[in-house]
């Protein structure tokens, strides 16, 4: 289905608050009657990756709608798929809405887990490191090593819920691959792609994550974060449940 199609622009890697967008439909493939694929030029659906789960929404084309159920990242082109609940879809402008509900909660989750990272690092004062993460339900982040008692995790809710009340801005920036190396105390070092560009989410005062998710524009948008539990998983590492209200 992507064979000789370009990249699509990810539009949320810059701009995460875009919720609405015009883009152009380069390939439909139908599936059965009621569903089908689409490859645009660029786009704000944020495929399933990096413990984020895929963004859905509309579509709006000439005759058509169709409701995105998924989008999935294929060697650099992302696949929409959906059900269509109108006209036929055709090659052309479109207008796409992500549910924005849905979005804007996965953002809340998402700088709340990178905070997390920052309050354990701190509170256990050793570095940590991550394992994997999900930001639909259940909401985790994965740790490597033995889970901490009852008494670090409410050091580490304290300390969080103290962050957020205070609020520091959330920045994105873009660095080669030679300044990347200098992020080699990152929670998720290990588990980076070799990539040319490596982007990084820096909450104000904390150091920066490489990460490729959205993110709120500042942490007091989490209003409050709870550390639910820690279970303790097989091979030496624990989950951090966590809920943002
Ligand atoms: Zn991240």
């Amino acid at each position: 289905m992507v064979e000789g199609q370009p990249k699509t622009e990810l539009v949320y890697l810059r701009d995460m608050s875009r919720r609405r967008d015009e883009a152009k439909v380069l390939k439909v493939v139908p599936e059965k009657r009621t569903h089908a694929y689409f490859i645009l030029d660029r786009t704000i659906f944020h495929p399933k990756s990096g413990g984020q789960p895929s963004d859905h929404g509309t579509m709006r084309g000439s005759g058509f709608e169709a409701t995105i159920k998924k989008a999935i990242q294929y060697r650099g082109v992302i696949l929409h798929w959906g059900k269509l609940n109108e006209g036929t879809p055709i090659p052309g402008p479109i207008t796409s809405e992500l549910d924005w509900e849905f979005r804007y909660l996965v953002m809340r989750r998402h700088t709340a887990a990178h905070l997390l990272d920052h309050c354990l690092e701190t509170t256990t004062k050793q570095r940590v490191q991550t394992t994997d993460s999900w930001l639909d339900e259940p909401c985790y982040v994965g740790y490597a090593g033995p889970p901490p008692d009852q008494q670090a995790l409410s050091k580490v809710q304290t300390m969080a819920g103290e962050m957020i009340s205070r609020g520091a801005s959330v920045k994105i920036d873009f660095l080669t691959r030679e300044e990347s190396k200098l992020l080699q105390n990152a929670p998720n070092y290990e588990r980076l792609p070799d990539l040319e560009e490596v982007r990084t989410v820096t909450i104000s005062g904390c150091a920066p994550i490489p990460c490729g998710g959205t993110h709120v524009s500042d942490i007091s948008e989490i209003r409050k974060m709870s550390v639910v539990r820690a279970e303790p998983m097989p091979t030496q590492s624990f989950r951090l449940h966590f809920s943002v209200g």
